[in-house]
């Protein structure tokens, strides 16, 4: 991993971004990075259980559930419509089982996971992993969320070595159920102290006493007992950390780049936003999406329309219904750029590279929310703006990704866009993005809160 110092003078949205993506362990941490970062710009936490008396002018979030979040800034004057940038959180891992998970096989401790998205899983394999995520705990007589991450190499996927499996000549065709079940230990690494000799080694309700030990004192909490532990989300993930690589360190390599990349660059775009004196600006990151966004954090669901509707309480129904048809979202999640060596994987229309620019998603399934009105609003405002911007579609013989575009546009039913960032090898556990595309996404989004609204001509 190449190191550039003169990377925070030089580009420090580029380099927030890595700082970002290496603190953003799991979903859960993704978002307390984001508020973080809202909280240092003065934005006000608000609670979706208290009731809210915003201001004009002010700036305001809301997490839900510790894994979503929406921020939004009221604008000077009466408001008369929203412009919004979404992207999502969460992104494709291993997942660590909540039933059972702590296995002896071969002599060896296991832990079981299972898949969460559709991850390239052959990148998984004989790298160093660790955990992160959060516990809930029994703390005095309520519940307490942990946010805690192991933070050093414990677990592997170990590959089977190729004069023992000559037959497998697809590396892709991994059996799921047995090929990836973590090695984390010896069988026998039990407690060497005088006291844990005498005890059989302890695993309550199949899960691994010292795995959650490590865990709760990652956290600082060695007031706690592993039986305090009521239940969890944790998430594996690649040990290395995310940095510059190229010969120039023109390239970001990372985890979890699809969807952090369209959250940082969508939180950022929106943050540099000129105030607005009639528009509620909106960034929104979604829990799910890599599993269907169908949940109560996710973007199918009625969390947007019912956010929009409860930060505009006071207006009428036809009030509201006159914001929408003003409104504009802009759907901000990673887009293809061509495999440098595989390039009839797309379209032969398509050109899109990395350090190149934004790129604009068209699909005529809808898969992406795009029309050509919500096109011709992001084209207009780049080429007036001098912003550059690629544009994809699919190979009509390759079905692609969706994204969270179409649900919130049908959700809501305002005009909406889908944009990215380009990457090669999304889904992989080390994604690659161009340096150069953070700033130019953050300053297309940025232009789109600035000026959607007088480049709006549609009917
Ligand atoms: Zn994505």
């Amino acid at each position: 991993m190449n190191t550039i110092p003169e990377l925070r003078q030089m580009d420090p949205h580029a380099q927030d971004y890595i700082d970002f993506l290496n603190e953003s362990h799991s979903p859960y941490h993704a978002i307390a990075a984001m508020q973080q970062r809202l909280e240092a710009d003065g934005f006000c936490r608000l609670k979706e259980r208290d009731a809210w008396s915003l201001e004009a002018g002010k700036k305001y979030y809301l997490t839900r559930d510790g894994n979503s979040l929406f921020a939004f800034k009221m604008p000077a004057g009466k408001p008369t419509r929203f412009v919004m940038a979404g992207a999502h959180s969460e992104s494709p891992v291993w997942r660590l089982k909540s039933t059972a998970h702590a296995l002896n096989k071969k002599g060896l401790r296991m832990c079981a996971v299972e898949p969460y998205g559709g991850g390239l899983w052959q990148t998984w394999v004989d790298r160093d992993l660790t955990m992160s995520g959060r516990l809930m705990v029994k703390s005095n007589d309520s519940i307490e969320t942990l946010l805690v991450d192991a933070g050093r190499p414990i677990f592997r996927f170990p590959s089977i070595a190729i004069h023992l499996a000559k037959e497998r000549k697809d590396p892709l065709n991994f059996d799921l159920a047995n090929d990836f079940i973590a090695l984390f230990g010896d069988s026998d690494d039990s407690d060497e102290s005088e006291e844990g000799k005498k005890k059989a080694p302890k695993i309550r309700n199949g899960w691994d006493d010292k795995l959650m030990r490590l865990l709760l004192d990652s956290a600082g909490r060695t007031d706690l007992a592993v039986d305090d532990v009521l239940d969890f989300d944790l998430d594996l993930r690649d040990v290395t950390p995310a940095g510059t690589i190229g010969f120039n360190n023109e390239f970001i390599a990372g985890q979890r780049q699809d969807n952090l990349h369209g959250s940082y660059t969508s939180m950022r775009g929106f943050m540099s936003a000129q105030p607005s004196s009639d528009a509620v600006q909106i960034f929104a990151s979604f829990n799910h999406e890599e599993v269907g966004s169908r949940s109560n954090t996710g973007a199918n669901s009625v969390y947007t329309a019912s956010i929009l509707r409860r930060v505009l309480n006071t207006v009428s129904e036809d009030e509201y219904q006159r914001f929408i048809a003003s409104s504009f979202i802009v759907s901000n999640d990673m887009s293809h750029s061509v495999h440098p060596t595989l390039s009839d994987r797309h379209d032969s229309t398509v050109d899109v590279k990395l350090n190149k620019g934004c790129v604009l998603k068209i699909s005529g399934r809808q898969a992406y929310a795009s029309s050509g009105s919500s096109s011709a609003l992001l084209r207009f405002i780049a080429e007036s703006n001098k912003i550059p911007l690629q544009i994809v579609s699919n190979k009509n013989t390759v079905r692609g990704g969706g994204t969270i575009g179409s649900m919130v546009a049908a959700l809501t039913g305002c005009l909406t866009v889908d944009i990215g960032g380009p990457l090669l090898g999304m889904h992989s556990i080390r994604e690659l993005c161009g340096v150069k595309d953070v700033s130019l996404t953050i300053s297309l989004i940025q232009t789109v809160f600035d000026q959607a609204q007088t480049r709006m001509a549609l009917e």
